[in-house]
């Protein structure tokens, strides 16, 4: 390999242990949960899951977006973080 690509490899692995570099501005996921598979969604800071409990309540969360936030909370903009009530009452630690 060339000295440049090296250089670019030795680059990505600093990048990859500093998460809060990269900011997701808009995903989908399938997500597997206990019964079923849900697709969810983040837009605009604001997330939504095809999951029972998220269209039934008013939280405009569940426990698939409170695991994404935790998975990916660094790489989450503010909005996306503590996009819901629930965040108050339990912080992601
Ligand atoms: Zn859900």
């Amino acid at each position: 390999m060339n000295s440049s690509i090296i250089g670019k490899i030795e680059k990505a692995r600093r990048y990859a242990a500093e998460p809060e570099r990269v900011k997701f501005e808009s995903l989908q996921a399938t997500f597997h949960g206990g019964h079923d598979e849900y697709t969810m969604t983040l837009q605009g800071g604001k997330w939504h899951c095809t999951c029972h409990f998220f269209n039934s309540q008013d939280y405009g969360t569940c426990s698939h977006i409170m695991a994404m936030q935790r998975l990916l909370l660094p790489m989450l903009t503010e909005e996306a973080q503590h996009d819901h009530a629930a965040a108050a009452v339990s912080p992601v630690a």
